[in-house]
């Protein structure tokens, strides 16, 4: 039998539902916010991660999915190396979903100079080539929003409350939210302090695991959040990123708190935050939900340098991505069902002389919005009522000799069992209103 690969999920049932549920809560809460939808190709050029994301992370060096064509493939093989391919040949699956968007607002120069900001949200699937673990997948499924063109740190401020926001309308428990903020500091302080953490790992080598010491050299910063509870340990004494902040980011720092005091959303600072995406720059941010044991549910930041980065004009820039995986684990561990009740539907049963009868009303009632099923087995009149039973229809409507000779429907309703003849030409707009009540 063929099966999946490790570490992928099929949506469906509830699962698929579930999933439509917090792409349609994002698109109204987003939209209330002035954001616009975009969708970006899941195949992006290796550069755009590489230019975007850094080099020097584990998600560009060792959890890329890269994909080469077939007809490129065998040669890849033979020669034992990807040194001979053009940039546009080499690919990869986007692991994430802020450097595609980015550069898709310089590619089509979404931002024009002295021109408003450009605000985007995306859903789709992101990949990232990790060792499969619960609430860990190689494909998973993400919603996220770009804010680029905005300095101001009122923006900081509103991408926090539009997540939190979000949150709450899918059903969390804010008070088991755990936001946490930081400033990364940018390119004025964020070098020398890079350089001390560097500095103090090589200090600290011999109580390091050898992935922190490597990290020394390419991402110190990176060994605040080391798998190794010891490494963790001796970085509790590292130069902290609050001491290294310049003026000016100490001030958009600041200002980001006093905007989240003013609208009530509680927060931990926590200088270690770091998240492992080069690009960020000043505030960074993620959320966790408290004893749920999945992680961070979502998490996002400012990224001042990244337009740049992906070979467009100085813009700044902040956003942030939710984990729909992760959330749904969560939410179902705070007892929440986030598919809500299915529509259930309408069932047409008949008669076999009557089912010419039953074709158009199923029709008239799609044709009026209204979800409708019908036999389409030759079963029995008792066997359908079980059917629309099982299907958790809300009414059925009987076709049998003497309705269809009356021209008229038996419509029932299958939880109060009170029956009604209605005219065939006013059923729809009947059952609608039925429905409506
Ligand atoms: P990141 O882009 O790493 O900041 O991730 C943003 C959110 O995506 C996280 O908070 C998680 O909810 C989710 N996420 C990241 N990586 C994975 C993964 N491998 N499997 C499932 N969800 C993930």
């Amino acid at each position: 039998m063929a099966q999946r690969v490790q570490g992928t999920e099929d949506l469906y049932g509830d699962y698929m539902r579930a999933w439509q549920r917090m792409t349609d809560v994002a698109r109204e809460l987003f939209d209330a916010y002035g954001f616009d939808a975009i969708e970006t190709p899941t195949l992006e050029q290796v550069d755009t991660f590489v230019h975007g994301i850094g080099e020097s992370t584990d998600v560009v060096r060792k959890e890329m999915f890269r994909v080469v064509s077939g007809a490129l493939f065998d040669d890849l093989l033979a020669r034992g190396s990807e040194a001979h391919l053009k940039p546009r040949q080499r690919m990869a699956m986007r692991p994430e979903g802020t450097a595609g968007v980015v550069r898709a607002a310089v590619e089509h120069n979404l931002v024009p100079q002295g021109g408003a900001p450009a605000k985007l949200w995306y859903a789709g699937a992101m990949f990232r080539g990790e060792r499969p673990q619960r609430g860990r997948l190689r494909q998973f499924h993400q919603v996220g929003v770009e804010w680029i063109g905005a300095s101001d740190p009122a923006a900081d401020a509103e991408c926090v409350i539009v997540l939190m926001e979000y949150f709450r309308r899918l059903g969390f428990d804010s008070s088991t939210l755990r936001l946490t903020i930081n400033s990364m500091g940018d390119g004025t302080c964020r070098p020398a302090y890079r350089e001390a953490v560097r500095r103090f790992i090589l200090d600290h080598a011999d109580e390091m695991c050898e992935d922190c010491i490597e990290r020394a050299a390419l991402n110190p910063l990176r060994a605040f959040d080391c798998k190794n509870a010891r490494c963790r340990e001796v970085m509790e004494a590292a130069p902290k990123v609050d001491q290294a902040l310049c003026d000016d980011c100490r001030l958009h720092y600041g200002q980001v708190k006093r905007y989240l005091d003013e609208a009530g959303i509680p927060y931990v600072e926590d200088p270690r935050l770091v998240r492992g995406l080069d690009y960020y720059t000043r505030t960074v941010f993620e959320v966790e939900v408290e004893g749920s044991g999945v992680g961070a549910i979502g998490g996002g930041g400012r990224y001042d340098g990244l337009m740049e980065l992906e070979g467009g004009r100085p813009t700044p820039g902040i956003g942030f991505a939710v984990g729909f995986e992760r959330i749904y684990l969560a939410l179902q561990a705070q007892g929440v069902a986030m598919a809500g009740e299915g529509s259930g539907c309408v069932y047409v049963a008949s008669m076999p002389d009557q089912r010419a009868a039953a074709f158009s009303a199923t029709l008239a009632l799609r044709n009026a919005g209204i979800r409708t099923e019908a036999d389409y087995q030759g079963r029995s009149l008792k066997a359908q009522f079980k059917q629309a039973n099982r299907l958790g229809a809300r009414i059925c409507v009987v076709l049998g000799p003497d309705e269809v000779a009356a021209g008229v429907a038996t419509v029932r309703d299958m939880t109060s069992h009170e029956q009604v003849q209605v005219p065939l030409a006013e059923l729809a707009s009947h059952v609608a209103e039925r429905l409506g009540a």
